[in-house]
């Protein structure tokens, strides 16, 4: 284990760096679309994951049941990231399954729900801060005390999280504004305990709530240079990567899974 004094990037050059064997992790929203790829990542990578769900119990079983069969380690947790004491109850209990400690935190769990100023309603704005923002804060402020030193903290940003790009997205996207505010603060705050704190900011990737269809679809498809939509398992890739003790010196970044959409 990487303590707090000693130097991560000094390391023999023969050190394994790409293996996640003997973390844990914890994607919140891992029951399908980005989370369910980034657990099955995770696993893939040697890591035993935990994730969290509120409502697709079977779809969670399912992914559990598939990481299992190829030999990794997971398991499924019900709690609602926007309700505070679900979400800290959800990360208690995952701890406390992956044996005490956490290595990996991915806040992927998150909703879009879009409409201007004047249109959108109170309910909706309010449960967008509630997954999006509070749940981030309350799952990460439950998961950094568990968290072993040389920890990962890997936030689901957007690049609507960079450009508030699109006329009826400013409040989802004001809660990726504040993803990346909180991936900032929180880099400097985990720094001494060598803890990493990254946003990872998806273009338009093909999923239950972005599906590459219809009219909307053809649009974006054209504002992006790679002329398509991104799969889930690209976004993981870059998240699988954060995880590993190769990025060690990476923290306090936004980096875009896009296509190139706001090259
Ligand atoms: P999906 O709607 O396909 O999947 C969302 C996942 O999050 C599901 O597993 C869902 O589980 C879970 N979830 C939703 N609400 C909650 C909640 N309150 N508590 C716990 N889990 C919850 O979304 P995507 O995979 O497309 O998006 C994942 C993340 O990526 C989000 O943060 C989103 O903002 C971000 N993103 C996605 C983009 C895209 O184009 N797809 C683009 C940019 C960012 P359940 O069914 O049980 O609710």
């Amino acid at each position: 284990m990487t303590t707090a004094n000693s130097d991560p990037g000094d390391r023999p050059m023969n050190t394994d760096v790409f293996n996640l064997a003997s973390k844990t992790a914890l994607v919140t929203g891992g029951s399908r679309g980005i989370g369910a790829a980034c657990a099955k990542l995770l696993a893939e990578r040697g890591a035993s994951v935990a994730i969290t769900y509120s409502r697709s119990a079977e779809r969670a079983e399912a992914l559990v049941s598939e990481i299992t069969a190829a030999g990794g380690l997971a398991f499924a947790i019900a709690a609602d990231a926007g309700e505070v004491d679900a979400a800290k109850a959800g990360v208690a209990q995952a701890i406390d399954r992956l044996g005490g400690h956490l290595d990996i935190l991915v806040n992927n769990a998150g909703i879009a729900e879009h409409g201007p100023i004047g249109l959108l309603s109170d309910d909706t704005f309010e449960r967008q801060m509630d997954i999006n923002v509070r749940g981030v804060w309350y799952t990460t402020s439950a998961a950094v005390a568990a968290m072993r030193d040389g920890g990962r903290v890997i936030n689901i940003g957007s690049f609507l999280g960079e450009r508030v790009s699109a006329p009826g997205t400013s409040a989802y996207g004001m809660t990726k504004h504040a993803v990346a505010g909180l991936t900032k603060g929180w880099a400097r705050d985990l720094a001494a305990r060598q803890i990493t704190v990254n946003t990872v900011e998806p273009g338009s990737i093909e999923t239950e709530a972005n599906p590459n269809e219809g009219e909307r679809a053809a649009m974006i498809k054209m504002m992006v240079p790679l002329g398509r939509y991104g799969q889930p398992r690209e976004v993981a890739e870059l998240v699988a990567f954060l995880a590993l003790p190769a990025a060690s010196y990476i923290t306090g970044a936004q980096i875009l899974v896009d296509g190139g959409m706001l090259a």
